[in-house]
Protein backbone atom coordinates (compact mmCIF):
# COMPACT_ATOMS: atom_id res chain seq x y z
CA UNK A 1 0.00 0.00 0.00
CA UNK A 2 1.28 3.88 -0.36
CA UNK A 3 0.45 6.95 1.35
CA UNK A 4 1.96 8.63 -1.69
CA UNK A 5 -0.23 11.50 -2.78
CA UNK A 6 -0.97 12.79 -6.23
CA UNK A 7 1.83 15.63 -6.66
CA UNK A 8 2.04 18.22 -9.48
CA UNK A 9 4.42 17.77 -11.98
CA UNK A 10 6.71 20.64 -11.14
CA UNK A 11 7.62 18.64 -7.76
CA UNK A 12 8.16 15.45 -9.91
CA UNK A 13 11.04 16.07 -11.93
CA UNK A 14 12.45 17.58 -8.28
CA UNK A 15 12.15 13.81 -6.66
CA UNK A 16 16.23 13.19 -7.04
CA UNK A 17 16.28 11.22 -3.86
CA UNK A 18 14.38 9.86 -0.99
CA UNK A 19 14.55 13.01 1.22
CA UNK A 20 12.62 14.50 -1.74
CA UNK A 21 10.12 11.93 -1.96
CA UNK A 22 9.51 11.69 1.77
CA UNK A 23 9.06 15.71 2.09
CA UNK A 24 6.59 15.21 -0.49
CA UNK A 25 4.51 12.69 1.23
CA UNK A 26 3.03 15.10 4.30
CA UNK A 27 2.45 17.84 1.73
CA UNK A 28 5.53 20.65 2.87
CA UNK A 29 7.69 22.17 0.57
CA UNK A 30 10.64 20.51 -0.72
CA UNK A 31 14.19 21.12 1.66
CA UNK A 32 15.76 23.73 -0.26
CA UNK A 33 18.30 24.14 2.15
CA UNK A 34 20.06 20.41 2.50
CA UNK A 35 23.56 20.13 3.11
CA UNK A 36 25.15 17.27 2.62
CA UNK A 37 28.52 18.36 4.37
CA UNK A 38 29.57 18.63 7.58
CA UNK A 39 29.89 22.28 8.95
CA UNK A 40 32.83 22.95 10.96
CA UNK A 41 30.45 24.23 13.93
CA UNK A 42 29.32 20.16 14.52
CA UNK A 43 30.91 18.92 16.88
CA UNK A 44 31.42 15.14 18.21
CA UNK A 45 29.25 15.19 21.58
CA UNK A 46 31.43 12.75 23.12
CA UNK A 47 34.61 15.14 23.35
CA UNK A 48 32.26 17.64 25.10
CA UNK A 49 30.56 15.37 27.23
CA UNK A 50 32.71 12.53 27.98
CA UNK A 51 30.62 10.81 30.67
CA UNK A 52 27.52 11.00 28.86
CA UNK A 53 26.26 7.27 27.36
CA UNK A 54 25.55 7.05 23.94
CA UNK A 55 22.77 4.77 23.25
CA UNK A 56 22.05 5.87 19.76
CA UNK A 57 18.99 3.46 19.07
CA UNK A 58 18.88 4.61 15.07
CA UNK A 59 22.97 3.16 14.60
CA UNK A 60 20.74 -0.12 15.89
CA UNK A 61 17.24 -2.17 15.05
CA UNK A 62 15.99 -1.21 18.95
CA UNK A 63 13.92 1.26 17.41
CA UNK A 64 10.40 1.76 15.82
CA UNK A 65 11.68 0.74 11.75
CA UNK A 66 13.44 -2.39 13.50
CA UNK A 67 16.11 -1.67 11.90
CA UNK A 68 19.51 0.43 11.10
CA UNK A 69 18.50 3.80 9.46
CA UNK A 70 19.90 5.14 6.60
CA UNK A 71 22.47 7.94 7.52
CA UNK A 72 23.83 5.78 10.48
CA UNK A 73 26.96 4.56 9.81
CA UNK A 74 28.45 5.14 13.76
CA UNK A 75 26.91 5.49 17.25
CA UNK A 76 28.00 9.13 17.14
CA UNK A 77 26.26 12.26 18.20
CA UNK A 78 27.16 15.26 16.55
CA UNK A 79 25.14 18.76 17.66
CA UNK A 80 26.47 22.07 16.67
CA UNK A 81 29.04 23.26 18.79
CA UNK A 82 26.31 25.80 20.96
CA UNK A 83 24.15 22.98 21.87
CA UNK A 84 27.09 20.31 22.81
CA UNK A 85 28.37 23.21 25.61
CA UNK A 86 24.61 23.84 26.54
CA UNK A 87 24.54 20.03 27.01
CA UNK A 88 27.89 19.93 28.78
CA UNK A 89 26.65 22.30 31.39
CA UNK A 90 23.31 20.37 31.97
CA UNK A 91 25.60 17.55 32.78
CA UNK A 92 27.91 19.30 35.16
CA UNK A 93 24.70 20.26 37.07
CA UNK A 94 22.96 16.92 36.68
CA UNK A 95 26.11 15.55 37.85
CA UNK A 96 26.17 17.48 41.16
CA UNK A 97 22.64 15.50 41.87
CA UNK A 98 24.26 12.38 41.28
CA UNK A 99 22.68 12.03 37.50
CA UNK A 100 24.15 11.21 34.63
CA UNK A 101 22.84 11.83 31.13
CA UNK A 102 21.51 8.44 28.70
CA UNK A 103 21.47 10.26 24.63
CA UNK A 104 19.43 8.28 22.09
CA UNK A 105 19.41 10.45 19.14
CA UNK A 106 21.20 14.33 18.20
CA UNK A 107 21.66 15.38 14.52
CA UNK A 108 19.54 13.32 12.58
CA UNK A 109 20.55 13.39 8.74
CA UNK A 110 17.82 14.33 6.38
CA UNK A 111 17.74 10.96 4.94
CA UNK A 112 16.95 9.32 8.11
CA UNK A 113 14.19 11.07 8.34
CA UNK A 114 13.24 10.31 4.48
CA UNK A 115 13.70 6.78 6.09
CA UNK A 116 11.19 7.36 8.64
CA UNK A 117 8.66 8.58 6.43
CA UNK A 118 8.71 5.26 4.04
CA UNK A 119 8.36 3.16 6.96
CA UNK A 120 5.29 5.15 7.58
CA UNK A 121 3.95 4.81 4.52
CA UNK A 122 4.16 0.85 4.32
CA UNK A 123 1.01 0.46 6.01
CA UNK A 124 1.36 -3.25 6.33
CA UNK A 125 4.45 -3.18 8.51
CA UNK A 126 3.81 -3.10 11.87
CA UNK A 127 6.52 -5.18 13.29
CA UNK A 128 7.26 -3.02 16.08
CA UNK A 129 3.59 -1.66 16.75
CA UNK A 130 3.75 -3.23 19.94
CA UNK A 131 6.62 -2.06 21.78
CA UNK A 132 6.73 1.52 20.05
CA UNK A 133 3.22 2.85 18.83
CA UNK A 134 0.45 0.31 20.74
CA UNK A 135 -1.74 3.08 21.43
CA UNK A 136 -1.84 5.02 17.75
CA UNK A 137 -3.02 3.79 14.60
CA UNK A 138 0.16 3.61 12.26
CA UNK A 139 -1.76 5.91 9.58
CA UNK A 140 -2.10 7.93 12.20
CA UNK A 141 1.67 8.05 12.97
CA UNK A 142 1.43 11.23 10.71
CA UNK A 143 -1.16 13.33 11.38
CA UNK A 144 -0.81 13.23 14.74
CA UNK A 145 2.74 14.24 14.50
CA UNK A 146 4.80 11.38 15.91
CA UNK A 147 6.47 11.16 12.61
CA UNK A 148 6.73 14.25 10.46
CA UNK A 149 8.58 15.29 6.97
CA UNK A 150 11.04 17.22 8.43
CA UNK A 151 12.64 16.83 11.87
CA UNK A 152 14.54 19.62 13.51
CA UNK A 153 17.64 17.22 14.68
CA UNK A 154 18.50 17.63 11.04
CA UNK A 155 19.64 21.36 11.91
CA UNK A 156 21.84 19.65 14.59
CA UNK A 157 20.41 21.39 17.49
CA UNK A 158 18.05 19.34 19.09
CA UNK A 159 18.59 15.95 20.80
CA UNK A 160 16.66 13.16 22.89
CA UNK A 161 17.54 12.17 26.06
CA UNK A 162 17.18 10.29 29.57
CA UNK A 163 18.63 10.80 33.27
CA UNK A 164 20.04 7.81 34.84
CA UNK A 165 21.46 7.70 38.34
CA UNK A 166 24.99 7.56 38.85
CA UNK A 167 24.96 5.48 41.74
CA UNK A 168 23.39 2.23 40.09
CA UNK A 169 23.01 2.86 36.06
CA UNK A 170 19.24 2.97 36.58
CA UNK A 171 17.44 5.38 34.28
CA UNK A 172 15.05 7.43 36.23
CA UNK A 173 11.39 5.87 35.79
CA UNK A 174 9.87 8.72 33.07
CA UNK A 175 6.58 6.49 32.51
CA UNK A 176 7.33 5.92 29.03
CA UNK A 177 10.38 4.49 27.41
CA UNK A 178 12.31 6.78 24.68
CA UNK A 179 10.16 7.14 21.38
CA UNK A 180 7.17 5.71 22.79
CA UNK A 181 4.63 7.33 20.55
CA UNK A 182 2.03 7.61 22.65
CA UNK A 183 -0.33 10.71 24.99
CA UNK A 184 1.49 8.81 27.85
CA UNK A 185 4.72 10.35 26.56
CA UNK A 186 3.94 13.78 26.39
CA UNK A 187 5.58 15.54 29.28
CA UNK A 188 2.15 16.81 30.72
CA UNK A 189 0.36 13.35 30.67
CA UNK A 190 -1.50 12.14 33.86
CA UNK A 191 -1.15 8.67 33.10
CA UNK A 192 2.00 8.34 34.89
CA UNK A 193 2.18 8.70 38.06
CA UNK A 194 3.46 11.75 40.33
CA UNK A 195 6.56 10.33 40.93
CA UNK A 196 7.67 9.72 37.25
CA UNK A 197 6.03 13.16 36.08
CA UNK A 198 8.65 14.69 39.06
CA UNK A 199 11.35 12.77 36.95
CA UNK A 200 10.63 14.30 33.68
CA UNK A 201 10.54 18.04 35.10
CA UNK A 202 13.39 17.15 36.59
CA UNK A 203 14.66 16.59 32.96
CA UNK A 204 12.77 19.28 31.50
CA UNK A 205 14.40 21.92 34.40
CA UNK A 206 17.52 20.83 33.71
CA UNK A 207 17.52 21.31 29.69
CA UNK A 208 15.21 24.74 29.96
CA UNK A 209 17.92 26.26 32.58
CA UNK A 210 20.70 25.71 30.15
CA UNK A 211 18.75 27.20 27.29
CA UNK A 212 17.31 24.26 25.82
CA UNK A 213 13.22 24.44 24.74
CA UNK A 214 11.30 21.31 25.44
CA UNK A 215 8.51 19.10 23.48
CA UNK A 216 4.74 18.90 24.13
CA UNK A 217 4.63 15.20 22.60
CA UNK A 218 7.72 14.51 23.59
CA UNK A 219 9.56 14.04 27.40
CA UNK A 220 12.77 12.88 25.71
CA UNK A 221 13.27 16.09 22.98
CA UNK A 222 14.71 19.05 23.50
CA UNK A 223 16.23 21.91 21.31
CA UNK A 224 18.28 24.71 21.80
CA UNK A 225 16.25 27.92 21.95
CA UNK A 226 19.51 29.67 20.26
CA UNK A 227 20.22 27.42 17.62
CA UNK A 228 23.04 28.83 15.34
CA UNK A 229 20.80 27.10 11.80
CA UNK A 230 17.53 27.39 12.45
CA UNK A 231 16.83 27.11 9.06
CA UNK A 232 19.14 24.26 7.72
CA UNK A 233 18.55 20.69 7.17
CA UNK A 234 21.60 18.82 6.81
CA UNK A 235 22.23 15.61 5.46
CA UNK A 236 25.63 14.79 5.93
CA UNK A 237 25.71 10.87 7.39
CA UNK A 238 26.93 10.07 10.88
CA UNK A 239 29.91 8.39 10.36
ZN1 LIG B 1 13.70 13.94 19.16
Amino acid sequence: MSATPAMPSFLMDRLVKPAALALSIAGLPLAAEARTDRPALFVDVATVVPDAVFDVRYFGSDNFVGMRVDGYTAARCFLTRPAADALAAVAAEAKTGGLGLRIFDCYRPARAVAHFARWAADLADTRTKATFYPDVEKKDLFAEGYIAARSGHSRGSTLDLALFDRATGADLDMGTPFDLFSPRSWPASDAVTRAQKANRERLEGLMVRHGFVPFEKEWWHFTLKAEPFPDTYFDFPIE
